[in-house]
């Protein structure tokens, strides 16, 4: 009797719902709550000329109230774009937690692209308005008249204004705003909350549209031990840029946990750095692996204390294991590789391997990508289509799915090359080991990381193209020991042409932004080709490799 009655209810088909808050929203006006909650703890430190500035969370929350005001006041609507242009500082996180809170979105505009590219994403997104750093007002100007749609242009800082049309000065119009608490409206989880832009391998950046629910989730996740793992008692220099999706959340985590951040402002050297961590006792830091690589450099030479440091997330770019045992045999310092893309908010994987391990497979475990975080599926699919198995020898495509991935691109309307039955394909060739550890071997996307930044392989070929002495240009990325990677030019020549690498180098000066310039030119006499003609990257990076390519010509580094 008892036996059939269970059995009754394990196939009943009416779905139980949970008693529990589900209507509560996963907005960034959560992060804004607590970080006005906790009046002793957390706050931001900003480096500026005049030296650090500090705010707690509690003041900072104010000022946001104030900012929100002067959006209504300006006449953002909901879901209307508003760019920052902005190193790392308090006024930008001030934008972070304020533009989206009023229902707008937050588009963090990568100052390093080329000027073209600077109005391409403004004009994609439809800015209204633009916030500017002072120190990076001349650079804006340039393309100014190029903007279709900023209406204002308001400049953090007193420095000059000329060349921005309509533009009004960030702390006047906070101080004519009115104090008190400011009414934001409710919010739906789902809204979007940021964008940011990413380099796409052909054609324009591509825009990534987060949401409030997937940068909460993001934010809170992030807090996780064995991901960042910051506490309200920590203080994070945080040298990842604000305009790269979104300081890997770890501005949002901060608030959230009421820790303390470090904004560097724009003193990203090795020395300003050195400085901030001994000064205001940074636990944690995050950073690309070239300034950890400066900052190693810097640390021998000079042995500032650095070791107040648990724990410096480096990401964005594969982290030589040598970078992470120099650091922590040398300065007593913990690098944690992480790997992400802007499509994934950005965090993927971390590599924080138990201590229990033998301190060799530690090391091994550690220069691997690291271990899915929770609530991120991955699977790796081989060039058949089909999954392979994770026995940490087969490599396949990595493809990511999870609330904090990207499930298309803004203002797309077919973004299918990048996705595969609802799994986003991330052009990274990896394999993953029975422990569960990635391992990037590879990247099918034809793009070259270059200090963290991208440097489109594809223009820098139309370009080198429309050379006269040109026929056929193809470029790879080769390692190098300062960036990661740089561009090498491998070039056919037209009938009669003659062009030395120097000549294009200095061709190319006004065409691309000139930290895209390659520094090695190859000049081969043909290039692979795939069956459907394409230039075939993957044999060329072979013949390269086994030398069969020819010799490479122009400086060795930078
Ligand atoms: P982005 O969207 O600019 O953040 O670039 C994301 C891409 O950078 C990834 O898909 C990888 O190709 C590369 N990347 C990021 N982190 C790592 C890492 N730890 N190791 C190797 N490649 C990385």
């Amino acid at each position: 009797m008892l036996r059939a009655a269970r059995s009754a209810s394990q196939w009943s088909s009416v779905a139980l719902t949970g008693l529990m808050q589900d209507d509560f929203q996963l907005t960034l006006a959560q992060v804004l709550r607590r970080a006005r909650t906790f009046p002793e703890a957390g706050g931001i430190v900003t480096l500026t000329e005049d030296g650090p500035e500090r705010a707690s969370f509690v003041e900072v929350a104010a000022r946001v109230d104030r900012l929100a005001r002067v959006l209504a006041t300006l006449g953002v609507q909901r879901g209307e774009r508003v760019a920052t242009f902005a190193w790392n500082s308090q006024r930008h996180f001030e934008c972070y937690l304020a533009i989206p809170c009023v229902g707008a979105v937050l588009h963090t505009v990568n100052i390093r692209l080329f000027s073209e590219q600077i109005a391409y994403v403004l004009n994609h997104a439809e800015d209204r308005l633009v916030f500017v750093d002072d120190s990076l007002v001349p650079l804006l100007a340039q393309i100014a008249p190029d903007l279709s749609h900023v209406e204002h242009f308001i400049v953090m800082g007193d420095g000059p204004t000329d060349g921005l049309p309509n533009a009004l000065r960030y702390e006047d119009l906070l101080e004519a705003a009115h104090d008190g608490p400011y009414e934001y409206p409710l919010l739906d989880e789902r809204e979007a909350a940021s964008l940011c832009y990413t380099s796409g391998t052909t054609g324009d950046p591509k825009g990534v549209l987060y949401s409030h629910r997937s940068t909460t989730l993001h934010a809170l996740a992030i807090l996780g031990a064995d991901l960042v793992g910051l506490r309200s008692a920590d203080r994070a220099l945080i040298v990842v840029p604000m305009f790269h999706v979104n300081a890997w959340g770890l501005p949002f985590g901060a608030a959230l946990t009421s820790a303390t951040l470090v904004l560097p402002g724009r003193f990203i050297q090795a020395e300003p750095l050195a400085r901030l961590i001994e000064s205001e006792r940074c636990t944690v830091m995050a950073a690309v692996p070239t300034i950890y690589m400066d900052l190693l450099r810097y640390a021998d030479e000079h042995k500032p204390p650095l070791s107040t440091l648990k724990m410096a997330v480096c990401g964005g770019a594969a982290m030589p294991i040598s970078l992470a045992r120099a650091f922590e045999e040398r300065h007593g310092v913990n690098l944690v590789h992480g790997w992400g893309m802007t499509e994934t908010s950005p965090v993927l994987a971390m590599s924080s391997p138990s201590t229990e391990l033998d301190d060799e497979t530690r090391w091994q475990l550690r220069a691997k990508q690291g271990r899915p975080a929770p609530l991120v599926d991955l699977r790796l699919v081989g060039e058949d289509g089909k999954e392979v198995p994770w026995d940490g020898s087969t490599s396949g495509e990595v493809e990511v799915r999870g609330p904090w991935v990207a499930s298309g691109y803004y203002k797309e309307a077919d973004s299918s090359d990048n996705f595969d039955d609802g799994w986003l394909r991330t052009g990274d060739i990896a394999n993953v080991d029975q422990l569960g550890y990635v391992q990037i071997t590879d990247r099918s996307k034809d793009l070259i990381k270059s200090g963290g930044e991208w440097i489109s392989s594809v223009a820098l070929e139309n370009e080198l193209m429309g050379h006269e002495a040109v026929r056929e240009a193809a470029v790879i990325a080769v390692p190098d020991e300062r960036w990661g990677e740089r561009p090498l030019a491998c070039v056919v020549l037209a009938d009669g042409g003659k062009v030395s690498g120097e000549d294009l180098r200095e061709y190319l000066c006004s065409r691309v932004a000139k930290w895209w310039l390659p520094e090695r030119f190859m000049f081969v006499d043909a290039l692979p080709k795939t069956s459907v003609g394409k230039f075939d990257k993957k044999a060329l990076r072979a013949r390269l490799a086994d030398g069969t390519l020819g010799e490479i010509a122009g400086r060795s580094a930078l």
